[in-house]
C-alpha cells in the first residue's frame, strides 16, 4: 500500500470529506525526487466561507463544554500521533524533505503541544478583583475568541498546526485550517487524527487551496474573529492591514534573521557544534536559525576550524535515506534565493571557507550544498535577509558593545543566541538583545512549555507555555452591583 492515496478529498467541512466545488486539485510534490505524490482539493473562497460557517456553528457547544472533555480529546489526538509516529513522519518527510530523524522529531514535538494544552485546557483561570466600593464585585471571566483561522507553513507541516490548534482547541475556539499548499499532507493526517479522536464536526475544519482566495475569504468573513499565522513577514503584513475592518484579533509569528555571537570565553566545541545544528537543521528552512555568526576575533580560527569539521561530515541526500543530514530545499524559488545570497555575497567580496559556488545538483531535488562564507559585509542580502538555506556567513567582532549594536540593526526581532561561559556577560548581553527570544549556549529554544514568539517585525504574541492559550481567550470584565 502506498503511504498516501493518490487523489485526496483534502477539504474537512463540518465533518465531512469533500473535493473542490470546481474538481481542481493541486498537486503535491517530493523535492527530492520532483515526482509527484498527491493530487490534494483546490479550494478557494466558498469553500472557506463553507468551512467558517461550520466553524461557528459549532461554536456554542465547543466552547461550552467542560474543559476537561475538550482535553480528553486533545489527549488522545497526542497519543494517535505517536501511535503513528513513522508513519506520520515518512508522509513529512515525503512532501517536506527534512531528513526522516528530523521528520520523527518535530511529529514528536507537534504531539507534545496536544500534550500540554490538553494540560492547560483546565487551567484557564478567571480572577475576583477586590473592588473599591464595597456594594460592587468585579469579577474577570476568560472566554474563548470565536472561529479562528489557522494559516500555517510548510517548513514545519505538523508542529506549526498543533501549536496553533491545541491551545486554540483547549480554549474552547473553532478553527479553519489552511496549510501551505507544499505540505498540505501532514495537515491531512493531523485532522483525520483529531476525527478518530472524537472531535465533535465542524469544531475543526481544513481547507486546501488557492492561499490568496482562502485568506480572503477569512479576512472578509465577520465570523473569524482572530486570525493566527505563521510565514513570511510580507504575507504577515497584508492579514495585518486587511484585518483592520474587523478588528480581527491576531497572533503572528513572521520573519526572522538570527545573529549567533561567539565570545572570547565561549565553550567553542558547544559553540561549533550548536551552530551547526542551528544552521543546517531543516536545510536552514527554519525561522529561528542562524542568519549571521559573529566570531570573536581571539577566537575565530578555532571556532571556524571546528565548525568546518562538523559541516564537512554533512551527509546531502534524500531524507528517506537513513544517513542523510540534509535534504533539499522545498521549490525552485528557495535554490534561487540561496543562490542569489550566494552570488550577491561573493560578488561583493565574501570568500567561500566551505563549499562550491558553481556547485550543480546531480541529485535530482531542489538541492543547495551545506556552504560557509567569510568576509561578509552588512551590505550584502544574506546579512540582512532570511537567506533560508544551507548558507552561513561568518564574521569578526572584537568589541561586546559593538557586536550588539549589529546584532539589534535588523527589522527583525525574533531568535539570538549567544555562546560565553561568563555569567555576567551572558547575562548582560541577554538583556540588551532586542529579540523576543534568547538561546544562551542553546539554539533549541522551541518547546511546549515555553512562550515562542517575536518582536518588531518578527511578529506579535506567543505561542507555547500558559502564555499560547491566551491568545485564543477573551477577558470579560463584569460589574456587578449590590443593591
Ligand atoms: P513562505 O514564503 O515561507 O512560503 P508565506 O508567508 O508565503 O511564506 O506562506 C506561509 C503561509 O501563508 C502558507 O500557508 C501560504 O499558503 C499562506 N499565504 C500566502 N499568501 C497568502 C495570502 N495572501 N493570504 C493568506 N495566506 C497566504
Amino acid at each position: 500500500m502506498s503511504l498516501v492515496e493518490t487523489k485526496v478529498s483534502s477539504l474537512f467541512i463540518n465533518g465531512e470529506w469533500r473535493d473542490a466545488i470546481s474538481g481542481q486539485t493541486d498537486t503535491v510534490v517530493n523535492p527530492a525526487t520532483l515526482e509527484p505524490i498527491s493530487e490534494v482539493a483546490y479550494g478557494g473562497e466558498t469553500e472557506t466561507h463553507n468551512a467558517i460557517k461550520a466553524a461557528r456553528d459549532a461554536f456554542p457547544e465547543w466552547s461550552s463544554m467542560s474543559p476537561r472533555k475538550r482535553s480528553r480529546i486533545l489527549y488522545k489526538a497526542h497519543q494517535l500521533m505517536f501511535d503513528n509516529l513513522d508513519r506520520l513522519a515518512e508522509i513529512l518527510t515525503t512532501e517536506q524533505g527534512k531528513p526522516f530523524k528530523e521528520a520523527r522529531g518535530e511529529v514528536k514535538s507537534a504531539a507534545s503541544f496536544l500534550l500540554w494544552y490538553a494540560e492547560e485546557a483546565n487551567r484557564v483561570y478567571g480572577e475576583w478583583i477586590p473592588s473599591s466600593q464595597t456594594q460592587k464585585r468585579i469579577l474577570v471571566v476568560p472566554q474563548p475568541v470565536g472561529v479562528v483561522g489557522a494559516i500555517t507553513p510548510w517548513n514545519f507541516p505538523s508542529s506549526m498546526i498543533t501549536r496553533k490548534i491545541g491551545p486554540a482547541l483547549a480554549a474552547g475556539c473553532t478553527v479553519v485550517l489552511k496549510p501551505a499548499p507544499e505540505t498540505p499532507l501532514s495537515a491531512i493526517e493531523i485532522v483525520k487524527i483529531f476525527e478518530k479522536a472524537g472531535l465533535p464536526k465542524g469544531v475543526l475544519n481544513l481547507v486546501t487551496g488557492d492561499a490568496e482566495a482562502i485568506g480572503n475569504a477569512m479576512l472578509t468573513n465577520q465570523d473569524v474573529r482572530l486570525i493566527t499565522f505563521t510565514g513570511s513577514t510580507e504575507v504577515g503584513k497584508h492579514l495585518m492591514r486587511e484585518s483592520a475592518d474587523h478588528v480581527k484579533k491576531l497572533s503572528l509569528e513572521l520573519g526572522g534573521h538570527a545573529p549567533i555571537i561567539v565570545f572570547d570565553d565561549a565553550d567553542l566545541d558547544i559553540a561549533a557544534k550548536m551552530t551547526l545544528a542551528s544552521k543546517y537543521r531543516n536545510a536552514g528552512q527554519t525561522c529561528i536559525c542562524a542568519n549571521r555568526v559573529y566570531v570573536h576575533e581571539s577566537v575565530y580560527d578555532k571556532f571556524s576550524q571546528k565548525l568546518l569539521e562538523h559541516v564537512a561530515a554533512l551527509s546531502m541526500g534524500d531524507g528517506t535515506e537513513p544517513d542523510t543530514d540534509i535534504g533539499p530545499l522545498i521549490n525552485e524559488q528557495a535554490l534561487q534565493k540561496v543562490n542569489d545570497h550566494l552570488e550577491d555575497a561573493v560578488s561583493h567580496g565574501a570568500e567561500v571557507l566551505y563549499g562550491d559556488s558553481d556547485w550543480q545538483s546531480d541529485l535530482g531535488g531542489y538541492f543547495f550544498p551545506p556552504t560557509v562564507v567569510k568576509n561578509v559585509t552588512n551590505n550584502m542580502k544574506v546579512m540582512n535577509e532570511e537567506t533560508f538555506g544551507p548558507l552561513l556567513p561568518l564574521q569578526v567582532f572584537n568589541d561586546e558593545d559593538d557586536v550588539i549594536a549589529q546584532a539589534n540593526d535588523t527589522v527583525y526581532g525574533l531568535a539570538a543566541y549567544m555562546f560565553s561561559e561568563n555569567l555576567d556577560r551572558s547575562l548582560r548581553v541577554m538583556e540588551k538583545l532586542d529579540y523576543g527570544i534568547v538561546g544562551v549556549n542553546d539554539v533549541f529554544p522551541a518547546t511546549a512549555e515555553a512562550p515562542f514568539g517575536g518582536i518588531k517585525q518578527s511578529g506579535m504574541g506567543k505561542e507555547g507555555g500558559h502564555h499560547g492559550i491566551h491568545e485564543f481567550v477573551e477577558q470579560k470584565y463584569v460589574s456587578i452591583g449590590m443593591h
